[in-house]
């Protein structure tokens, strides 16, 4: 760390944090005492929910509206509010859709819309924040792949071509920034319930429960405890890996 850098508070940027996975890894790296950025789309209400929850057990939060897949909206946010005003510890790549159909019938926008969330978003993101960090010559980057990224998944193929993506990039990256001390590394949760899998029908739901060895759906705070650990010293010697969060569910 620069001697300037170390009076400037110490940020989690959380891209999703609104709801589900990223709303518990927000609550759970502000407890781990990281100011935390929060972004959303569009449930500012949640997003500042999450917010007031951190500041009122003496936790410091912000939420930003940020589209990941708009590049403007995403060197803005970089360029107003974290370069040379924080030091950006971590960044979490959660923000995530689905757009779900068989490739027969699946409109290319369904396909565009999911690839440009989930994976132009994360390297946006990624490539403003690596900016930063190589400048501290300090940094961790997580990005949240999924169980589907490795396995496949029918139904699902632009969603799969964006996690899998994620891993790939996560592998690159990780080799590009490891000479300047930033790690880089992939979670990939199984199924955890969030509004992401709340449509699902019971009947499809049964069919992944049987699936899941430790025999019950996975919770945010799960995968919050993953990131935590990722993000902190503990895991200094870790970088360039995917680490499954999934009760034992390969699909
Ligand atoms: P979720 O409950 O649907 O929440 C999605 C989050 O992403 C929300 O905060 C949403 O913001 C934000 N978001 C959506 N589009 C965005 C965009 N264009 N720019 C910025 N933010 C955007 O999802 P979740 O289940 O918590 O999933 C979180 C991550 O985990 C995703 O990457 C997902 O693919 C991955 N994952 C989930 C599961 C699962 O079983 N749930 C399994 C494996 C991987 P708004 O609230 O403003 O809409």
């Amino acid at each position: 760390m620069r001697r300037e850098d170390k009076n400037l508070p110490r940020v989690a940027i959380v891209t999703g944090g609104s709801r589900g996975i990223g709303k518990a890894i927000s609550l759970k790296l502000a407890k781990d005492g990281y100011t935390v950025y929060l972004t959303y789309v569009s449930k500012k209400e949640l997003a500042q929910g999450v917010c007031d929850e951190i500041l009122s057990h003496g936790g410091d939060a912000k939420a930003f509206m940020v589209d990941v897949s708009n590049r403007d909206q995403v060197t803005s946010f970089f360029k107003d509010h974290v370069r040379g005003k924080v030091f950006l510890h971590v960044l979490v790549n959660n923000a995530g859709i689905t757009s779900d159909g068989l490739v027969l019938r699946m409109r290319e926008g369904d396909w565009r819309k999911v690839i440009d969330v989930n994976l132009t978003g994360t390297f946006f993101c990624i490539q403003e924040a690596s900016k930063i960090m190589v400048r501290q010559r300090q940094g961790r980057i997580i990005n949240i792949s999924s169980v589907v990224g490795l396995s496949g998944n029918p139904g699902q193929s632009n969603y799969c071509a964006s996690k899998a993506g994620i891993i790939g990039l996560t592998k690159a990256i990780a080799l590009e920034l490891a000479p300047r001390n930033i790690l880089v590394n992939a979670v990939a949760p199984g199924f955890i319930t969030t509004e992401m899998t709340k449509e699902l029908d019971e009947d499809t739901k049964k069919v992944y429960l049987s699936k899941i060895p430790l025999n019950r759906f996975g919770t945010p705070e799960d995968v919050a405890s993953t990131v935590a650990w990722l993000a902190s010293e503990e895991a200094s010697y870790i970088t360039g890996q995917v680490i499954s969060v999934n009760g034992g569910l390969y699909l």
